[in-house]
C-alpha cells in the first residue's frame, strides 16, 4: 500500500483497531472473565481497544498479548510502520521509520522494529517443506577483529567465506513455492561453526521425510550421506555443475535470497549486532515468503501478534 492508499484505509485510529481486532479475532472471542463466546465483537463505547462482554458486562483490552499491547501510540503509525517494512525490499532502518513516523525518539521507534520483528519470527515452517530443497550458509555482520584494526582501520584484510569471523547463517528454500527458513547457527561448545548436527537439525525442523537435499561441498554435510531419521536423499553439486543448470542440480534459489539479505545488512543496517541478527533475518524472511503486502499484513496480524510479550 502507499501512503495514500494507506490514509484513504485507515482516515482514523478506530478504522485501523477495527482492522486489527477482525483479524485477531476473526473467530470470535471468548470473555476472560466469564468465559462466554462471542461471534459478534463488542468494542466498549468510551475506549474503541477495549472489548465488552455481554454475559457479565466486563471489558477488557483487545490488545493483550499483541505487539500493540503496551502502546500509547496511535495504531495507525502501527500498521504504518508494519506497512513501510512490508513493502521495503531490502528493510528499513530504525532512523528511518523515525523519520516516516516523526516519532521523538529513535529507541522507540528501534523498539517497535524489533517488535515487528520478532512478531514476524513467529512463523513456524515446521515439517512443510516437501520434494526438493536447496540448503546453503552464509556468513554476514560483525566489525573486524579487534587485532586486526589500528585506529579503526583494518589492518588485514578481512578474511572472506569460511574463514571468517562473520556469524553463519544457514538457509533451506522449497524448491517449488520459493519459501526460505533461516536460522543463525553460532558455534557450538567446542567452537566448531556448522556442524553436520547443526545443519541436520535446521532440515529436521522443516522438512518432511524423503526429501531430496541440494547441497555445495561444505564437508559438514557428510552427515546427510548416512542414515538420517527423515530419510533425506543428498545430492552433492560439483564445483563445474554449478555451471550446467539443465539438470536442475543446484543452489541458485538460496543463493539469490543470500544476496538479497547481503543487500539489506550492509546498504541499510550497516552493522547488524550478533544479538539482532535472528531477528533481522527473520524480517528478511518473511518478506520473501510473503510477496503480496496486504496478505503479508493480515497474516502477520493473525499469527504474529500473539504471545510476544512488549
Ligand atoms: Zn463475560
Amino acid at each position: 500500500m502507499n501512503h495514500i492508499e494507506f490514509f484513504k484505509r485507515f482516515p482514523t485510529e478506530n478504522d485501523a483497531i477495527d482492522f486489527i481486532v477482525s483479524t485477531k479475532y476473526k473467530n470470535g472471542y471468548v470473555c476472560p472473565k466469564c468465559g462466554c463466546v462471542h461471534h459478534k465483537i463488542y468494542h466498549q463505547k468510551y475506549n474503541h481497544r477495549y472489548l465488552y462482554c455481554n454475559n457479565c458486562k466486563s471489558e477488557f483490552s483487545a490488545l493483550t498479548g499483541t505487539i500493540f499491547e503496551h502502546t500509547h501510540l496511535d495504531l495507525r503509525m502501527w500498521l504504518f510502520a508494519l506497512n513501510l517494512v512490508l513493502i521495503a525490499r531490502k528493510g528499513i532502518s530504525g532512523l528511518q521509520l523515525q523519520r516516516e513516523l516523526g516519532m521523538k525518539s529513535y529507541k522507540g521507534a528501534f523498539r517497535m522494529l524489533n517488535l515487528i520483528r520478532r512478531a514476524m519470527g513467529t512463523e513456524s515452517h515446521k515439517d512443510t517443506f516437501e520434494a526438493i530443497v536447496e540448503i546453503d550458509e552464509t556468513y554476514v555482520g560483525g566489525k573486524p577483529r579487534k587485532e586486526n584494526t589500528h585506529k579503526g582501520k583494518a589492518t588485514k584484510k578481512a578474511k572472506r567465506g569460511r574463514g571468517t569471523n562473520k556469524t553463519p547463517v544457514v538457509g533451506v528454500v522449497e524448491r517449488s513455492s520459493g519459501r526460505i527458513h533461516a536460522k543463525v547457527a553460532f558455534p557450538n561448545k567446542e567452537g566448531k561453526k556448522l556442524s553436520g548436527k547443526q545443519l541436520l537439525s535446521v532440515l529436521n525442523e522443516v522438512c518432511k521425510k524423503n526429501t531430496t537435499v541440494m547441497t555445495d561441498q561444505l564437508k559438514s554435510y557428510g552427515i546427510l550421506d548416512g542414515k538420517t531419521d527423515k530419510n533425506f536423499y543428498h545430492i552433492k553439486i560439483g564445483h563445474s555443475a554449478v555451471y550446467s543448470l539443465g539438470d536442475g542440480k543446484h543452489t541458485n534459489t538460496i543463493e539469490s535470497c543470500w544476496a538479497i539479505l547481503k543487500r539489506g545488512v550492509y546498504g541499510i543496517y550497516h552493522h547488524v549486532s550478533v544479538k539482532h541478527l535472528q531477528e533481522y533475518v527473520d524480517e528478511f524472511c518473511y518478506r520473501l515468503n510473503h510477496r503480496d503486502v496486504d496478505e503479508a499484513l493480515t497474516n502477520l496480524l493473525g499469527l504474529g501478534i500473539e504471545n510476544i510479550a512488549a
